[in-house]
Order: C-alpha cells, then structure tokens, then sequence
C-alpha cells in the first residue's frame, strides 16, 4: 500500500518535473522571439542606410517597439504567476470605453502575419467599464492570441461587447468536453493531436481567470472540437 503511494507521489513529482522543464523551455522560445525581432530591426536601424527612406526607419522602429510591448506582457504574465506577486499586486481601475478600447486591440492583432485573421468587434451600445487597462489589455490579448494559434490557416474572430461582459468566439479546432474543467488550471494544456506543433506554457488562461478573479470578473467557456470557442467575461461574479 505504502509502495504504491509512494510510486504514485514518484510518478507524479516526475509529471511536474516535466512540466516545468516543458515550461522553461517554451517560455525560453517565447521571450527569445521577441528579443530577436527587436534585436534585428535595431540592428537594421544602425547597420543599414536607411537615411533617405523615412517610411522604412519607421517600419523598423514600429516593429522593434511592438516587440519590446509584447515581451513587457509576457514578463508580467509570468510575475503573475507569483502567488506573492498576486496577493500584493494592486490594480489601477480606470474607466475605459470598451468600444475603442477593443478596436485598437483587434487592429494590432490583425496586423500580425502568418494567418489569414479576421477579427470583428460588434459592440450592443457604448459600454464603458472601470478596470486596469494594462491587465484588461493582457486578458484580452491572450484569449485572441489563442483564438489564432488553436485554428486553422484561416480564422475568424468575434469579440462582442455588450453591458453584462465581453465574449471571444472562434471558429478554430475547439476543445474536447473533458478538457474543459481544467483549462483554466496552471501549465494545463490539451493534448492536441496535430495542433501539438503549437507552442505554449499553459499560464495564459490561468492568468487570465487570476486578473478576472482579482477583479470580480468571472470567466465561462463553450467549445465544441472542429467548430470553435467562446470566452464569455462577465463583470461581476453571476454575470
Ligand atoms: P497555452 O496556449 O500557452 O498552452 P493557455 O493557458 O492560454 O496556454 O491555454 C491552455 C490550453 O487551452 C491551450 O494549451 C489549449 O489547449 C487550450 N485553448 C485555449 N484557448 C483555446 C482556443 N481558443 N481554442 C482551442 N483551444 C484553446
């Protein structure tokens, strides 16, 4: 009995090992990415003549700074992992026009390449809500993020706006009925078959029901495998 216990606990503490040496690992990849990017277009900047072409010194600067932006956010994803960091983080609430607010979000996401991406904002009035805008900008970022790594070489978007809370639907792989409990859990990530290619850490969504909780939001998941997804965000615990 006590074997078996303790080939349990071994087999387990082996699973989390794994699991963070897959975590240091990808994470590795997502903060060098970025590095990378904003290192070759500085270095285009200072190497290359681009004097007489002020639209390409732009260009360059855009990118170097997006990139910068993104490595920000995943530096504090990862701070908030911190169970410390999370009880003394202080949130800065401001009221935001969710309208534009979502706009600007949906516009830098199109702009990304790879995919075919078509994201729509469909907003029932001008709703505005009081919420840190850096986080709110995070929480939604992640879930579009996953909108387009988990589907196909095509995929739509729609983020709907209305007084009650804010939704995400996709038209990607969705995720399988005995998934979605533990979505949300910290370093959980579906066995996705041939979307296994796709690299993550499983902290997004965990981040993302952290900042939500912290907030008094809540967040509620629909999926269904070959049609897509829909995160719904209401504000407030009950919707
Ligand atoms: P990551 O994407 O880094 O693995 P997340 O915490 O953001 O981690 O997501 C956890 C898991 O939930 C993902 O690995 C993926 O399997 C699944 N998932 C999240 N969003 C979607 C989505 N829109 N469509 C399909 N699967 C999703």
């Amino acid at each position: 009995m006590a074997f078996m216990y303790l080939f349990h606990t071994v087999s387990r503490l082996r699973t989390i090992e794994e699991m963070k040496d897959d975590f240091v690992s990808n994470m590795t990849h997502e903060l060098k990415t970025p590095i990378a990017i904003a290192y070759s277009a500085n270095d285009a900047l200072l190497n290359y003549d681009t004097g007489n072409d002020p639209s390409k010194r732009e260009n360059y600067l855009k990118i170097a700074n997006r990139q910068l932006k993104r490595l920000g956010e995943l530096v504090e994803n990862i701070l908030s992992m911190s169970m410390e960091r999370r009880k003394t983080m202080k949130l800065k609430p401001e009221t935001i026009r969710l309208g534009p607010f979502t706009e600007e979000i949906a516009a830098a996401q199109r702009m990304r390449g790879g995919k075919q991406i078509e994201i729509e904002v469909e907003a029932d009035g001008d709703v505005c809500v009081e919420a840190d805008r850096t986080h709110l900008t995070n929480v939604l970022n992640n879930l579009i993020d996953n909108a387009i790594k988990y589907s196909g070489e095509s995929v739509r978007i729609v983020v709907g706006l209305d007084s009650k809370g804010i939704s995400v639907s996709d038209n990607g792989i969705g995720i399988p009925q005995k998934s979605l409990p533990y979505i949300f859990n910290k370093f959980y990530r579906v066995p996705h078959g041939n979307r296994q290619d796709v690299r993550g850490y499983g902290i997004g969504l965990y981040y993302v029901k952290s900042i939500l909780d912290k907030m008094g939001w809540s967040i509620d998941v629909k999926s269904k495998t070959g049609e897509g997804s829909v995160f719904t965000i209401k504000f407030g615990k009950n919707g």
